[in-house]
Order: structure tokens, then C-alpha cells, then sequence
């Protein structure tokens, strides 16, 4: 069936991201709950029909892995994208700030003297785990049955429901209307591999790298920074600044690449959040992320392309076989992301508009 505006109903919003804003509609024939995406697209009318047909293949996008696309229309230069909602809200929300620098404020930390610093994500290997394998199978369903990349794995476009499944949303089907969308954004946080960053233009615009050059290896390099960010609670390279705008990609480009934390980095400050929250059998002196983890995101964060893991391998390496073979509960998870999502939501606009003005 095909969705129009006039049959939804709208309720609250969502979530901000770079791109635009996400709501929960309620698409009253079916009376089926929605997220709804507004983008905002720079393009002249005889495109729109192309970036529909293009969209189509998401139709075919079914899997547990994968948020579920119900449909598309435009309304003038906006493209509204409808697909199931996820009750938990984005991964992001549980761990990742724009940049690390910024975290809960004082008044609403559960931590003594955490004055906006990074805080960790309340996970345990296990979960780690769980979201890694449930990455891993999404990605590889689009490319074995799709046959299409992801291009744009990150936190935020992995989303939690209360059943605890979690799912990827967002990946780059339609070229066109990569190419139309009205970027906002200034400054931001790259999950992009090196070889897509040399690869793409001087002018710091990745228009141009888009559906050329890299391969499918440069998702893996994306889904291993986004386990990292998830692990650490705080995105591992320093952000871009007005100073050095490119002190960000090069650190990623020439940097040694990111892992799991040492144990030893979990902080006394981290314990009392751990226990305060009350989410993680993680006691302090005890071995927060396993072996097989740290080696399962070092084959994903290898520098060159060639060298890092496929999708196949990830999913027999013993990470992953532990993973198949255990209960995990990812509820208490999901329920605590849907906690946090409005307030994730709020700081993220904050910082966003913060940026706007001042570029840091
Ligand atoms: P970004 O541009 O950063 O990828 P999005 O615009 O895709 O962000 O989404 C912004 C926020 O909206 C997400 O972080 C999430 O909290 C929320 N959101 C997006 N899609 C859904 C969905 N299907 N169900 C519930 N919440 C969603």
C-alpha cells in the first residue's frame, strides 16, 4: 500500500539527527505505530520519481536485523520516510554523546563530580556482544541479498525495541537521494574507514566518494568504531575544531585504530555509575570485555582494506559462537535506552545548534 500524509497522525518527536527530524506517527488504516523521517532535499522535481523507484529495493529489506521500511512520499522539498518504530529508541542514546565531550549534565548524572565528561555505556560483554552479532547479520543480509552497502554505520542508526531486537536503519540505497539532501550538518563525527577518507575530496564534502572507489570492508571499519564508541561510552577520536578541522580524520587516516577500553580504564567514577544505574554484573577488579571481543573489533578496525575481516569471518569467529550460544537479555537494555532516547534527543539539538554557531 502506498502511505500518504493524510493518513497519519502525528504524534511526538522522535529524535533530531543530521538530516532531519524523526516522529512517531500513528498510520490510522492499519493502525500501525510509525516512525516517520523528514528530510529536507535540494533537488528539482522531475528526481523525485527516481528516488522513489530507488526506495522500492527497500521493500525487500525483511530481515530481524533490518528496521522495517513501509513506504515513502514527498510533500515540496521534503522526502517522508515511514518505517517501523523501534520503542528503545538509537544506541546512541545509552553511551554516545556528540563527540564524548558532552554527557549528562551535573543535575541529571547519577554520578559525583562527572561534570560533563564522557560517561561509559552501562553494557556488559554479553550485550557487547549481542549488538555486534545483530550489526553483523544486518549488514551482511543487505549485502547478500541486496547486494547493496551499508555507507553510513554509527550508533545512531542502530536502533533497540522492548523485545530487545536490535536493528540497523538508514543505509545509502538511493543515490539520488544522497545526493539531494540538504546537509546541515557542521562538524561532525566520522565512522568513515581511512581509504574512503583519502578517497574522498579535499573539500571535506564526501559527496563526491559516495557510491564510488571503497567496498563493502569499509562498513566493517564502521561497525567496529561504532562497538568501540558503544563500549568506551564516548566516540574514541578527538573531535574536529575550528584550530584543525582535519584533526579528526587525520588522527583517523596516520592514528594507530581505536579498541576495546583496558580494564584499567574503567574508572572508579564508571564503578559508582555501574552500581548507581544498576544495570551491569561488572565489579570492580573483575574483567569488563573478553578477550575474543577486543580481538573480534581489532579484525574489524584494521587499517588496511584488504587485511580486515569479512562479514563471513566475524560471524564464525568465537565471539560470535558465544554469542549463538547463550541466553542474553536485551530488554533491561532497550528499556533503558527508551529512558534516555528524549534526553539524548535534547542535548544532541543543543549541541547541534552549539555548533552551527561556533564550530567547535
Ligand atoms: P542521524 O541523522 O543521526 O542518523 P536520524 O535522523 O536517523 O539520526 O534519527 C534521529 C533519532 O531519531 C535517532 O537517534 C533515534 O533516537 C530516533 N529514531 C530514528 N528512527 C527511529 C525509529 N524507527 N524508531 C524510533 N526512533 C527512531
Amino acid at each position: 500500500f502506498a502511505i500518504n500524509m493524510d493518513q497519519l497522525v502525528l504524534e511526538q518527536e522522535l529524535g533530531r539527527g543530521n538530516y532531519g527530524t524523526v516522529k512517531k506517527v500513528l498510520h490510522r488504516p492499519t493502525n500501525v505505530e510509525m516512525a516517520m523521517k523528514e528530510i529536507r532535499l535540494e533537488l528539482d522535481s522531475s528526481k523525485l520519481n527516481g528516488i522513489l523507484m530507488e526506495l522500492d529495493i527497500l521493500h525487500r529489506a525483511i530481515s530481524p536485523y533490518i528496521v522495517e521500511f513501509y513506504g515513502a512520499f514527498f510533500v515540496e522539498s521534503c522526502v517522508y520516510y515511514c518505517m517501523e518504530y523501534m520503542d528503545g529508541g538509537s544506541l546512541a542514546s545509552l553511551c554516545c554523546f556528540p563527540n564524548g565531550n558532552v554527557s549528562l549534565p551535573p543535575s541529571l548524572s547519577t554520578s559525583p563530580g562527572s561534570a560533563w565528561t564522557s560517561s561509559p555505556a552501562p553494557l556488559a560483554d554479553e550485550h557487547l556482544g549481542r549488538i555486534a552479532s545483530s550489526m553483523t547479520h544486518g549488514l551482511e543480509f543487505l549485502k547478500s541479498e541486496l547486494g547493496v552497502m551499508h555507507r553510513d554505520v554509527k550508533p545512531t542508526n542502530v536502533l533497540v525495541n522492548l523485545r530487545g531486537q536490535v536493528k540497523l536503519c538508514d543505509f545509502g540505497v538511493s543515490g539520488q537521494l544522497e545526493k539531494s539532501i540538504a546537509k546541515t550538518n557542521v562538524g561532525c563525527q566520522s565512522y568513515m574507514a581511512p581509504e574512503r577518507i583519502k578517497g574522498s575530496s579535499p573539500s571535506g564534502s564526501n559527496m563526491e566518494d559516495a557510491f564510488t572507489s571503497y567496498t563493502v570492508s569499509a562498513d566493517v571499519w564502521s561497525l567496529g568504531l561504532s562497538i568501540v564508541e558503544i563500549a568506551r561510552g564516548r566516540y574514541p577520536y578527538p573531535p574536529e575544531t575550528y584550530e584543525n578541522v582535519f584533526a579528526q580524520l587525520s588522527a583517523i587516516v596516520d592514528g594507530e585504530a581505536p579498541g576495546l577500553p583496558e580494564d584499567d580504564e574503567v574508572t572508579e567514577e564508571a564503578e559508582i555509575e555501574f552500581h548507581a544505574t544498576g544495570w551491569s554484573s561488572t565489579h570492580k577488579g573483575k574483567r569488563r570485555w573478553s578477550p575474543e571481543a577486543r580481538d573480534w573489533v581489532r579484525q574489524c578496525l584494521i587499517k588496511n582494506a584488504d587485511e580486515r575481516a569479512t562479514y563471513k569471518e566475524l560471524l564464525e569467529h568465537p565471539w560470535m559462537q558465544a554469542d549463538r550460544q547463550r541466553e542474553v537479555n536485551m530488554t533491561d537494555i532497550a528499556a533503558q535506552a527508551s529512558k534516555l532516547s528524549p534526553l539524548h534527543s535534547v542535548i544532541l539539538s543543543f549541541v547541534l545548534a552549539l555548533r552551527a554557531v561556533y564550530f567547535f
